[in-house]
């Protein structure tokens, strides 16, 4: 779920389908729109030398594009042993019920909503399937029950809508929260300082291989929005409406609804922080 059409520089990647990292292979989900650019990207992750794979974010209800991702493991000789969640939108989640029954697998996720099987995901569970290693990050903003996993083998992480491979992620307010997903990019900057990540696998978008530089630029994009929204706030635009159309004025209009809901996540963080 983007907030805004492509950016000038931003960090950019070239793999959008097929084999990515040593472990991580994408299947796009045939999905593409304003709102989720190339389309969902569903992620097959195995250890080289193993039959058993993991799948990320099955995508929508599509049932050829879910027999896709069968297949694709399949070809690598590989069974799916088990479905994971970055989060509960509907272009990453609402194929897993029927992808679980496919492949009769258990469906992990933070939010207990989501989950088929007993067990869920939460901060630090690591995720061990046939020798492969996730560790799981929590990262609200994007959405509450958002999470990124990172796979340290591949010095990657996949980062579902928390970054994305093009333009800027929404803070779905009110669900989401703008001094979360703050803290959520601090989090994934620090692994990329104190755990070499240098791959971004995201929910949408390429393939980013400067993982620092992505979540730089997410800081500096987000802290330069803040700005736009506090001067429209002074300047009298006091709606969420009157901002969007003043600060997004440069943005297509069918992205505006989404940027409204960050800019009440902004307008939020502006008040909680007296800043406004
Ligand atoms: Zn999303």
């Amino acid at each position: 779920m983007t907030e805004a059409a492509p950016l000038p520089g931003r960090p950019r990647g070239g793999v959008l389908s097929g084999p990515a990292t040593a472990r991580a292979v994408n299947v796009l989900a045939p999905n593409p729109s304003a709102m989720t650019l190339d389309g969902t990207n569903t992620w097959i992750v195995a250890e080289p030398d193993s039959d058993l794979a993991v799948v990320i974010d099955p995508g929508p209800l599509d049932e050829a594009h879910l027999h896709h991702v069968v297949a694709t493991a399949e070809q690598a000789g590989r069974r799916i042993a088990l479905t994971l969640l970055t989060h509960g939108h509907p272009d990453h989640a609402e194929g897993a019920g029927r992808f679980a029954e496919l492949t009769s697998t258990k469906v992990r996720a933070l939010d207990p909503a989501l989950r088929l099987g007993d067990e869920g995901l939460g901060a630090g569970d690591v995720v061990a399937v046939g020798g492969l290693e996730l560790r799981v990050i929590t990262t609200p903003g994007h959405t509450a029950d958002s999470l990124c996993f990172h796979l340290p083998a591949d010095r990657a992480v996949l980062t579902g809508d928390t970054v994305l491979g093009r333009g800027t992620t929404v803070v779905a307010h009110p669900d989401g929260r703008l001094g979360d997903y703050l803290d959520s990019l601090r989090r994934l900057r620090s692994l990329t300082v104190d755990d070499g990540v240098h791959t971004v696998l995201p929910g949408h978008g390429p393939v980013l291989e400067d993982a620092q530089g992505a979540v730089d630029f997410y800081l500096a994009h987000r802290a330069h929005r803040l700005a736009q929204v506090e001067t429209a706030f002074e300047n009298g635009h006091r709606t969420a409406s009157e901002v969007v159309a003043h600060v997004y004025a440069d943005v297509d209009r069918s992205l505006w609804p989404a940027a409204e809901l960050s800019v009440r996540a902004q307008l939020e963080y502006l008040g909680e922080h007296g800043i406004i």
